[in-house]
């Protein structure tokens, strides 16, 4: 399965891509190598953003981590 890219507010490339957070699973560190999501890294921020560039590192869309209010 392969999402397209979203285009970047901050530089307008169409290099976009999901952030995933928590510890990646063998297949999320095979898509990360491929460019297709970001990982956040195991500690999630307190305000975790749901998507990242690849091309200037700005990150953008507060994340829904399912929790609840
Ligand atoms: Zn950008």
């Amino acid at each position: 399965m392969k999402q397209a890219k979203l285009h970047c507010p901050a530089c307008g490339k169409q290099n976009g891509v999901s952030i995933l957070y928590g510890f990646p699973s063998p297949e999320a560190m095979s898509m990360a190598e491929r460019g297709e999501i970001a990982l956040g890294g195991c500690c999630i921020p307190w305000e975790p953003m749901e998507n990242r560039c690849l091309a200037c590192e700005h990150e953008w869309g507060k994340a829904d981590i399912g929790e609840d209010d």
